[in-house]
């Protein structure tokens, strides 16, 4: 029997969720309530895979969860993962910063001015010490997020944007709701993280990895995007409004983003935009069950990380119950049979 599988939500938990069942044998429909897949939480992501950094401020779950995640997405799309590492780097008068982020983490090399101007040259005699996490590995959200639908519909996944209930006349044997904050109606631990970002793009500075500039009042991460694009993130405020950013986080990102490098001056900011990240109390993902729905939800800041381990847990959870459910029908079966 083929299974029929409804997919609530096309952001990161949904695509993922999708591509594990129909990579199983189900036949997935994905609905989505947008009319693309921009302007969803996955869509302002930065995109890093980094379960050693995340430690810093994660439950060591996110590092075991994590850290198949670049493999995931790189035999999924081939091409898309950039394995580089991270650069982990804080100003001078912050250097303590330094030691204070090593006792918290795990898998970095301390590294010096030399091994910093080798790895990110323009950023030669910025910075006197800094961390490399060399198992760590980036990605483009937007491609990441394009790469997987294209992937879907080649293996007939249905898609059906700008609704929030399935076709008239579908049925599905499971439902898995992947609906982010929009969630939190059925999950009433959910709460929305409210994450502000920007790209900027300039011509005069090159980065080949995510490089964090800790700093003990405004953490920021630049993640470069190629073509001098380059994305600016992120606040991590108490709130599940998407409203426009603003002018005190503005500033913050800006001020870390030049105080990286002064090359940021010139550059054109080519997009500010906000997220509503979806997180239960203790910040860590779940797959849970309510009636005949699946959720995955709670996401928080690692969906990309995160999100391939939860779709593997929400496809044996949804083909497992229905294989149990199956199971009860054959024998009713046999009982009505003998
Ligand atoms: C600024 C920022 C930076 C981040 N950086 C990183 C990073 O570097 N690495 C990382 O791993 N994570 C990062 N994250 C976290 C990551 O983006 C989130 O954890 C992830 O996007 C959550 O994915 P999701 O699919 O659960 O939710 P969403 O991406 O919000 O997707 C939910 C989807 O469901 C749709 N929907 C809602 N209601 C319905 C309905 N009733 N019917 C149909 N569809 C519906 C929505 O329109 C939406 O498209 C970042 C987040 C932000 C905001």
């Amino acid at each position: 029997m083929v299974l029929r599988v409804l997919v609530k939500g096309a952001g990161v938990a949904g695509l993922t969720v999708a591509y594990e069942l129909a990579s199983r044998g189900a036949k997935v429909v994905v609905i989505e309530r947008r009319p693309t897949l921009a302007g969803s939480a996955s869509w302002f992501a930065g995109g890093m895979l980094a379960p050693y950094c995340e430690r810093e401020n994660a439950e060591e779950a996110v590092v075991q969860l994590g850290r198949g995640a670049a493999t995931w997405w790189d035999k999924a799309i081939p091409g898309l993962v950039t394995f580089a590492g991270t650069l982990v780097v804080a100003p001078r008068r912050d250097a303590g910063e330094i030691s204070r982020f090593a006792t918290r983490t795990c898998n970095f090399s301390r590294i010096g001015r030399a091994e910093i101007a080798a790895l990110e040259p323009d950023l030669a005699d910025r910075f006197d010490a800094g961390l490399f996490f060399a198992e760590e590995a980036h990605l483009d959200p937007r491609q990441a997020l394009a790469g997987l639908r294209d992937r879907l519909v080649a293996m007939e996944v249905g898609f059906c944007f700008d609704r929030t209930e399935p076709p008239p006349g579908y049925r599905a044997d499971a439902t898995v709701d992947c609906s982010g904050v929009a969630a939190a109606d059925d999950l009433p631990d959910l709460r929305g993280v409210r994450g502000e970002m920007l790209y900027l793009q300039t011509s005069e500075l090159s980065l080949s990895r995510p490089v964090r500039l800790i700093h003990p009042r405004i953490p920021v991460y630049i993640v470069p995007r190629g073509d001098g694009r380059f994305m600016v993130g992120a606040t991590m405020i108490e709130s599940d409004s998407d409203a426009p950013v603003t002018v005190r986080s503005l500033m913050e990102l800006l001020n870390a983003a030049y105080a990286l490098h002064p090359a940021f001056g010139e550059a054109r900011v080519v997009e500010v935009s906000s997220g509503v990240r979806p997180a239960y109390p203790d910040n860590l993902p779940r797959v849970t069950r309510q009636a005949d729905t699946i959720f995955v939800n709670g996401l928080y800041r690692h969906g990309f990380l995160l999100a391939p381990a939860l779709a593997r847990q929400a496809a044996d959870a949804v083909l497992g119950d229905v294989f149990m459910k199956e199971e009860v029908n054959e024998t009713d079966r046999q009982w009505r049979d003998a």
